[in-house]
């Protein structure tokens, strides 16, 4: 496993951080053009989350809008782009959490609303409830579209010829791995180390096609919010439900520890509770937002072999962004408006 390196340590204060997947991002694969276009989408989350607070919205407000830039981004595995089950269909998982109190919204397997971060607002904000899934989430965004202001759409939106191509290759080299009787692939969209097949198949013809997406923000009033949206990993069984949804795992937020967003195998995330547990170190040890995450991904997901990678900021804009993999689509917006976005170690 490759370490990971923040961006250029800066000393300057974080106001919107974002991700777009972690994985074996492979540089020969990834073209000047595909790279410029990746990172320009992460640029252009990073610019509408600092905006939101500029005009005088929240962290909430913040990691919404930089997520729904990245939804309607067909390059990411998230709202339009969003990548398969293994019966070609839609399914996404989507998550808030609000820093101040504590509050959180979150739906799974939801097939209707363009921007499924919405929706999880919605949950929180017009329920009492914190996951919401399958049909049951479906019909809520439904009925709540004219209030939340949720746009409805057709499944078919979704769907891309390169989602439609990455579950052929993930079928294909799947069944090759059977057949030899290695590891099946990992199903992330950015490809992954654990793949037992000759080549990675399932990644390689798409060059475009990246991961999850999350934000993390805080705003001046020193209020920390975060938010993750995904259509999961590709190939997987219809009903399968990631980390992103669920609070403590694939994301988290409390003013008085820092906001997380995940990208990786969502099954580590879950199973080391990786969002909380990051949170209770900087509680419990005093750890900063850097210690918390290189301990989190050396230490608990290095426990069950879990690829990924994480981002956090806490309420005095300390930021870490950390990763086991090749590489992560990450970028971060600062105090004065300035930008860095990054894929590999640099
Ligand atoms: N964590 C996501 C999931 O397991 C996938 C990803 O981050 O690429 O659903």
């Amino acid at each position: 496993m490759a370490l990971s390196q923040n961006l250029a340590p800066s000393g300057r204060n974080a106001v919107v951080v974002v991700h777009g997947g972690a994985g074996a991002v492979d540089r020969t694969k990834l073209t000047p053009a595909r790279e410029r276009e990746a990172r320009a989408k992460l640029e252009q989350a990073l610019k509408a989350g600092y905006k939101a607070i500029a005009d005088g919205g929240n962290s909430l407000d913040a990691v919404v809008a930089a997520v729904k830039v990245l939804e309607d981004a067909s390059i990411y595995n998230s709202g339009r782009g969003s990548c398969l089950t293994r019966n070609g269909k839609i399914e996404m998982d989507a998550a808030i959490m609000d820093g101040t109190t504590l509050a959180a919204g979150a739906v799974a397997s939801i097939t209707c609303v363009k921007n499924p971060v919405t929706a999880a607002r919605a949950v929180m904000e017009h329920t009492h409830h914190v996951l919401l899934v399958g049909a049951g989430a479906n019909s809520f965004a439904r009925k709540i579209a004219p209030t939340a202001g949720l746009k409805i759409v057709e499944a078919e939106y979704f769907k891309t010829a390169h989602a439609e191509q990455n579950l052929k290759h993930y079928l294909e080299a799947e069944a090759e791995a059977k057949k030899r009787g290695g590891k099946r692939p990992s199903g992330l969209t950015t490809g992954s180390s654990q793949c037992d097949v000759q080549e990675e198949r399932h990644e390689e013809p798409l060059g475009k096609k990246y991961g999850t997406v999350g934000a993390v923000a805080v705003d001046k009033q020193g209020h920390v919010a975060a938010a993750t949206s995904t259509g999961g990993t590709v190939g997987k069984e219809p009903g399968r439900v990631g980390d992103t949804p669920i609070i403590g795992a694939g994301t988290y937020a409390d003013d008085e520890t820092c906001a997380f967003s995940a990208t990786g195998e969502g099954e580590h995330f879950i199973r080391g509770s990786v969002g909380h547990e990051v949170s209770a170190l900087i509680r419990h040890l005093g750890l900063t937002v850097a210690q918390a995450a290189e301990r989190v991904v050396s230490v608990t997901l290095a426990r069950t072999a879990g690829d990924g990678g994480l981002i956090l900021v806490d309420a005095n804009g300390n930021y870490a962004m950390r990763y086991n993999t090749l590489g992560m689509y990450r970028g971060v917006i600062f105090e004065d408006g300035s930008v860095k976005t990054a894929i590999y170690n640099e």
